[in-house]
């Protein structure tokens, strides 16, 4: 489901933060691995590193038995040839066209917490370029004692605010989870502009909260005893 960089190919960037001892593995522009956020949580557990990027993290999903070939799907192929005709339409700062991040944040019985954020970036995003989800305190974070977070939007916008760790200081001094998502938002929208940004987020005793400044955004959730989670479709009209 990957977007496509400007010449075409499927670049992802992954992460995975373990709030028990701040540790985060990531992963950034790797091409040919089938599920990017598995690699990152090799690059969590079994280096000394927290970020690994381009061939040399292919190179380590080959040797975890992660690599594998990912194709563009033919309606992808066909938006990226419709798109390349005006890529200056697209690429215009804070008008990037964003929309494939999945982003998750759990707290387990012991009250661990985990973020992760997986994505192919934005369409037409430079080959080699890197957006918030590689990067800690940007696109995700995670605290036992505070609470996870984890972003979605225009990865340049989110790593200029450090959209993750605004909204994890907020828990931190007190704040709810969800006032803590809506004033992180208030904060990039003030800076940055509106359809910036959304973002999930739970607190160490397990309450979520989300907000959003962009059209739309979807989020889901599961507790314990749930068969399946509730889904719910956001726009901007549920920020109030
Ligand atoms: N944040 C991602 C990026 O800029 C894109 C997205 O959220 O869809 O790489």
């Amino acid at each position: 489901g990957s977007v496509l960089t400007l010449r075409g190919r499927i670049e992802m960037d992954a992460a995975i933060m373990s709030g028990r001892n701040l540790s985060c593995g990531a992963v950034g522009a790797v091409s040919n691995v089938r599920n990017p956020i598995l690699l990152a949580r090799r690059v969590l557990e079994e280096t000394d590193h927290s970020l690994v990027v381009g061939s040399m993290a292919e190179r380590l999903a080959e040797k975890f038995g992660l690599a594998g070939t990912v194709l563009p799907s033919n309606k992808r192929r066909e938006n990226w040839k419709q798109m390349r005709k005006n890529p200056a339409k697209y690429l215009k700062k804070n008008m990037a066209y964003a929309s494939d991040t999945v982003g998750a944040v759990a707290i387990d019985a012991k009250g661990n917490i985990a973020s992760g954020v997986s994505t192919g970036g934005l369409w037409l995003k430079l080959d080699g370029r890197v957006g918030d989800s590689a990067l800690v305190g940007a696109g995700f974070y995670a605290e036992n004692e505070v609470g996870g977070v984890a972003a979605t939007g225009i990865g340049e916008a989110i790593m200029n605010v450090l959209l993750a760790k605004i909204v994890h200081g907020y828990m931190a001094v007190g704040k709810s989870v969800m006032d803590a998502c809506k004033f992180g938002i208030e904060n990039i929208t003030a800076k940055k502009g509106p359809n910036t940004a959304g973002l999930v987020a739970i607190d160490s005793q397990g309450n979520f909260g989300y907000s959003l400044n962009t059209k739309m955004m979807i989020v889901a959730s599961m507790s314990e005893g749930m068969d399946r989670p509730t889904a719910k479709i956001l726009t901007d009209r549920s920020l109030a």
